[in-house]
C-alpha cells in the first residue's frame, strides 16, 4: 500500500531534517507519495503568507502530514503558522512523548512519560489586544463596567478561553490513550487555585472524565508544584494531560528530562486529521549548518507510522535509532557530554546510520 502524505518541510532547520526523516522513513520498505507544500518564513515573500491555503487543502485532501518546524517572529510579525493549522484543521490533541533511551546522558532514567496538551484555545488561541487600541481601550471600559475590575488603559490584553467542549476533547483523548496503551495514571495540571472559571473548569471536568475511567488512576497537579515535581522525580508520572500554554511549557522542560529537544517528538491529532512534528522550532542559528538533530522529527514520523498502522515499520526504525543513540557514535552535538562534543556528527549521518541499522536488522 502506499500513503500520500503532505510534508512541509518548514523552515531554519526544517528542511535538512525532513530531508533526512524522509530517508529513514523510506528505508522502512513502507511506500509513501509526498505531497510536498512550502509554509513558513521563506515563502511569505512569494506568497504573501507563510501559510498558503494549497498547504491546507493539501492536509484536507491526504488526512495526514508530516511537518518540519516553522519560524514565528517573536513580538511582532505573521501569527503563529503552527497555531494557525492546528485551529485551521481542529487538531485538538498534541500528543508528546518523552521517553529516555539509553545512552543518552542524563539525570533520570526510565522516564516514560506522555503529554496531552489541548490545542485550540486557552492564552495560546491569539486573541489578543494591542495596546492602545479603540477596541482595547473599550474592552478594558467594559471590563471594569461588567465586574469592577480596573485594568490601566496602557495595558496589551490576551484572552484565556478555557471550554467545556475542547476540554472535554483533550481529557477523553488522554483517558483513552491511557487504556489503549496500558498506562497506569493520568495527572492533570491546571492552576485552579488562582484562575478558578478557567483552571478551575478543566479540573472540574477532568475529575468528572475520571470517574468513566476507574481502571486508571487519577491524580492533578498544580502546574508551579508540577514542574518541581517533573525536575525532582519524573518516573512518577505516566500520562499528563493540561491546557494549551502549561502543555506547551511542560512539553520543552520534559523533553530536557530526556536528553533534549533533539528526541522529542509529537502530533497534532484531531477527529479527520494528523500532523505529525517535533516540539522543537526552528532553530535558525544552525539552519543549513548540518548539525541539528533530525531524530525528534524521525519519532514524530515513527509516531505516523503507528497512526498509519504501520506498526512493524515503525518498530523497526525505533529499534534502529534506540540502537544508534545507544552506540554513542553517529549522534549530534546534542546528545554527547558538553566536553565531548567534537565527535559529534551532522544531521545527514545519524540518518545514514539509522537507516544501515536497519538495513542489518
Ligand atoms: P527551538 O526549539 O527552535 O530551539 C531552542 C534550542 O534548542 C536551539 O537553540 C537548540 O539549541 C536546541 N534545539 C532545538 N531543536 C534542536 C534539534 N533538532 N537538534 C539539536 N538542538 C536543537 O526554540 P526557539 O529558539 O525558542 O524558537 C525558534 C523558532 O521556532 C521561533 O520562531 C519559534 O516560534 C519557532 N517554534 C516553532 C515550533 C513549531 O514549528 N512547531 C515549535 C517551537 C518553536
Amino acid at each position: 500500500m502506499s500513503y500520500k502524505i503532505t510534508l512541509i518541510p518548514g523552515d531554519g532547520i526544517g528542511p535538512e531534517l525532513t530531508e533526512a526523516t524522509v530517508r529513514v522513513l523510506e528505508a522502512s520498505g513502507v511506500d509513501f507519495q509526498w505531497d510536498v507544500q512550502q509554509a513558513g518564513i521563506d515563502v511569505m515573500a512569494e506568497c504573501g503568507t507563510p501559510l498558503p491555503e494549497t498547504v491546507l487543502e493539501s492536509i484536507r485532501r491526504n488526512k495526514v502530514a508530516l511537518k518540519g518546524p516553522i519560524t514565528t517572529p517573536v513580538g511582532k510579525g505573521f501569527r503563529s503558522v503552527n497555531v494557525a493549522l492546528r485551529k485551521s484543521l481542529n487538531l485538538y490533541s498534541c500528543v508528546r512523548p518523552c521517553k529516555s533511551y539509553d545512552g543518552v546522558p542524563v539525570t533520570f532514567r526510565n522516564v516514560d512519560i506522555v503529554i496531552f496538551r489541548e490545542n485550540m484555545e486557552d492564552l495560546y488561541a491569539g486573541i489578543e489586544f494591542e495596546l492602545g487600541k479603540a477596541e482595547t481601550l473599550e474592552l478594558i471600559t467594559d471590563i471594569e463596567r461588567l465586574n469592577g475590575n480596573k485594568i490601566l488603559f496602557d495595558s496589551g490584553i490576551t484572552i484565556k478561553p478555557i471550554s467545556i467542549t475542547n476540554s472535554n476533547k483533550i481529557l477523553r483523548a488522554a483517558f483513552e490513550y491511557a487504556v489503549k496503551n496500558n498506562r497506569r495514571k493520568v495527572t492533570a495540571v491546571h492552576k485552579a487555585n488562582i484562575m478558578k472559571y478557567t483552571d478551575g473548569l478543566f479540573l472540574h471536568l477532568a475529575a468528572e472524565m475520571a470517574l468513566q475511567y476507574p481502571q486508571i488512576e487519577f491524580e492533578d497537579r498544580i502546574v508551579d508544584n508540577m514542574c518541581m515535581q517533573l525536575v525532582k522525580d519524573p518516573t512518577q508520572f505516566d500520562v499528563i494531560v493540561l491546557p494549551n500554554l502549561y502543555g506547551d511549557i511542560l512539553s520543552d522542560l520534559c523533553a530536557g528530562l530526556v536528553g533534549g529537544l533533539g528526541v522529542a517528538p509529537g502530533a497534532n491529532i484531531g477527529d479527520e486529521y494528523a500532523v505529525f512534528e517535533p516540539t522543537h522550532g526552528s532553530a535558525p542559528k544552525y539552519k543549513g549548518m548540518n548539525k541539528a538533530n533530525p531524530m525528534a522529527q524521525m519519532l514524530s514520523g515513527v509516531m505516523m507510522l503507528r497512526h498509519l498502522g504501520e506498526y512493524e515499520a515503525a518498530n523497526l526504525v525505533e529499534k534502529a535509532m534506540a540502537e544508534v543513540i545507544a552506540e554513542g557514535k553517529y549522534v549530534s552535538y546534542d546528545l554527547l557530554p558538553l566536553n565531548d562534543r567534537a565527535r559529534a556528527v551532522g544531521t545527514a549521518e545519524v540518518a545514514t546510520a539509522i537507516i544501515e541499522r536497519m538495513q542489518n536488522a
